[in-house]
């Protein structure tokens, strides 16, 4: 079905075709013909299949025509757990609503509120805010609810891991009752089932089943020594000259000591995390979006809802613990149809959390040798049946 038959208005179809999009995902299919039609909707969407322009182009043609918004009032929410995914969403707000006359704005923590304030003066259509910065300005009569029509609940289940349930339920508290929502999830847990169930009403629920959207990624691991890691990395990344590479580490400490032990052998790259000022990070992700810089070593803040089109290479130089935290990195390469590759580092220790990821993906990963890195202590072998001998120390997987 083309975009045509999707009931949007021409200037909304201008800005999509100057997207270079042809037709729409699979979520955007099902999720803008109820949407646009005022209905509540809980999507089961991850990041990569197109879910922003599934709920930014409705809200744009239910804003197009709307009268001048009043100062400190916005009209559409957009809730978002992370300051990276509030600036990323904004920026597609930004690029749908090219040929409309509508104002928007990312609001988040980290940063002088000064700007914010001055913005929301004006009234602004489309606010896209991680939820402690929202209350904090309402809280300071910076920004007021009634005029709220539309409410986003985008990654509700990373917001909910990141523990805003309060703060989601404070902001809903004070919106008008009479206001659509729409929530999207990369999982539907029973947690987020729970929140939907006080939020939404008579909301339809989308689940994208086939398999035509879901990113193709070319996965495998590596099996070596944690000690052997940084050596690893630096030989293959001399063998291979990847264009780009995102990599994945647990600790800031950890990032800044890779970086480090790269550079002694001649090889650039920048370390990002919630150790870093907000200004750098914004300057070092728009490098990395630009190719200006090859290699980001990131801590898990960039793992969610971060959009870098056509990611060569994401790395996993430590697993992750959280299966979900899995699927989200590797979600940063082959988006919306593109291929993409995705290594991982495995030791010993990391056994227990790769039987959980391969149980989640449903598949083994496949696992390659280098030569010259085999591992002192060998990793036991894959099985989907694995069940856990003790329960788990914490968290879900
Ligand atoms: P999202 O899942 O919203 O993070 O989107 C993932 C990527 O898909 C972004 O780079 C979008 O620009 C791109 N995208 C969204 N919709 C389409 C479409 N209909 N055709 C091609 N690319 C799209």
């Amino acid at each position: 079905m083309p975009f045509s038959k999707l009931g949007l208005s021409a200037p909304i179809l201008q800005a999509i075709a100057e997207q270079g999009y042809t037709k729409p995902t699979a979520i955007q299919e099902k999720a803008i013909p109820i949407i646009c039609k005022g209905k509540d909707i809980i999507a089961a969407a991850e990041t990569g299949t197109g879910k922003t322009a599934s709920f930014v182009l409705p809200i744009l043609q239910h804003l197009k025509d709307a009268p001048e918004v009043r100062a400190k009032r916005i009209r559409a929410l957009i809730l978002t757990p992370t300051r990276e995914l509030a600036i990323q969403v904004e920026a597609n707000v930004r690029d749908y609503s090219k040929h409309l006359n509508l104002t928007s704005l990312a609001m988040y923590g980290g940063v002088d509120d000064e700007p914010q304030k001055a913005a929301l003066i004006a009234g602004v259509d489309i606010l896209v805010a991680t939820p402690g910065r929202l209350l904090d300005m309402y809280t300071q009569r910076a920004i007021h609810f009634d005029e709220v029509e539309i409410l986003v609940l985008d990654e509700a289940d990373r917001m909910l891991d990141m523990g805003f349930i309060a703060d989601i339920n404070k902001i809903v508290e004070k919106l008008p009752e009479q206001r659509q929502n729409l929530l999207f999830s990369a999982t539907i847990s029973k947690q987020v089932r729970f929140l939907a169930k006080t939020i939404l009403e008579n909301a339809s629920e989308i689940t994208i089943k086939s398999k035509e959207d879901k990113p193709k990624i070319n996965q495998w691991l590596i099996p070596v020594d944690k000690d052997q890691k940084s050596a690893l990395l630096s030989q293959l990344m001399l063998q291979h000259q990847w264009p780009q590479a995102l990599i994945f580490i647990e600790t800031k400490r950890g990032a800044a000591k890779l970086v480090s032990q790269l550079e002694k052998r001649g090889i650039k790259a920048e370390a990002f995390h919630s150790g870093r000022s907000q200004a750098i990070r914004e300057q070092l992700l728009a490098d990395f979006k630009a190719g200006k810089l090859q290699y980001l070593v990131s801590t898990g803040v960039a793992a969610r809802g971060i959009d870098i089109d056509n990611l060569y290479l994401v790395l996993n130089y430590d697993l992750p613990d959280q299966a979900d935290d899995y699927v989200h990195r590797i979600g940063r390469t082959g988006r919306a149809g593109a291929s993409g590759e995705a290594i991982s580092f495995v030791s010993r220790d990391d056994f227990r959390s790769l039987c959980y990821i391969e149980k989640r993906l449903g598949e083994v990963i496949l696992r390659k040798n280098i030569e010259g890195f085999e591992p002192r202590a060998e990793i036991p072998k894959s099985d989907l049946n694995w069940k856990p001998t003790k329960p788990q120390a914490k968290g879900r997987r």
